[in-house]
């Protein structure tokens, strides 16, 4: 179950999340619980979580180590800071910041290089939808950001399906589309890397998950958890997301 803060809080507004958010989910041992705020606020999550389940990551990384590279941090720094995750290729950074397929690959690489856990995002867009082009651009996706990792590589990502029209809009996939997209990312897993590997890669649905509506998705045997944008900025409401 994973939180992305996406560009809200500061640091003192994290030690207050954490406060209010650690008794919430003390007993929740059922799963794993990654949160992903700004870069500035990723010391103060680490320290709040360092003896808690609870894991934390970026939402972003470049792929070199260090260098002339104004404005970037790299997979090496935020593992320094004691993160275990970075999300990768978050829809927001496709679209306002271009990132292509190659770039996604570049990244995954570096952030498995560098111990981290990437949560690669896929997803289609409105328009790619109406236009009954889901299957085939998650297919691109996969086979543009993914399919080229080692296989020992590839086993140790989490994909997250994060349909862009249903990202901070309140318009959630039913779970049968969200189920129906996990399988055809699946799919394209069993084909490339076999299916011990494609059973077992973690594939979380993102976009629009809330307290009323996580249930019904996680029901479906193809989705393994969420990833949640607006609802895990407070404390009670990404709570009752773990616990749902
Ligand atoms: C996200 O930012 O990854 C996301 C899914 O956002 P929201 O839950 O707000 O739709």
């Amino acid at each position: 179950m994973a939180g992305n803060w996406k560009m809200y809080k500061t640091p003192a507004d994290t030690h207050a999340f954490f406060e209010k958010f650690k008794p919430l989910v003390a007993d929740s041992d059922h799963c794993e619980i990654v949160i992903c705020p700004p870069f500035p606020n990723l010391p103060a999550a680490v320290q709040e979580a360092h003896d808690q389940r609870i894991r934390i990551g970026a939402q972003n990384l470049y792929w070199g180590k260090e260098g002339a590279v104004t404005g970037e941090v790299s997979g090496f720094m935020i593992r320094a800071i004691g993160c275990t995750h970075v999300i990768v290729a978050h829809s927001e950074r496709r679209q306002y910041f271009n990132e292509t397929e190659a770039d996604v690959m570049r990244k995954t690489v570096a952030a498995l290089e560098n111990h981290l856990t990437p949560i690669v995002c896929v997803g289609e867009r409105l328009d790619e939808r109406e236009s009954n082009r889901t299957e085939a651009v998650l297919i691109e996706q996969f086979q543009g950001g993914i399919s080229g990792l080692a296989p020992d590589h590839f086993a140790r990502i989490v994909i997250a399906y994060e349909p862009v029209w249903a990202i901070g809009t309140g318009k959630v996939a039913t779970p049968q589309m969200a189920s129906e997209a996990h399988a055809v990312i699946r799919a394209q897993a069993r084909a490339k890397f076999g299916s011990a590997l494609a059973d077992s890669v973690r594939i979380l649905y993102g976009g629009s998950v809330k307290p009323d509506n996580v249930k019904s998705l996680m029901s479906e045997m193809e989705i393994d958890g969420v990833l949640v944008g607006g609802a895990s900025l407070d404390p009670l409401s990404f709570a009752s997301i773990v616990n749902y």
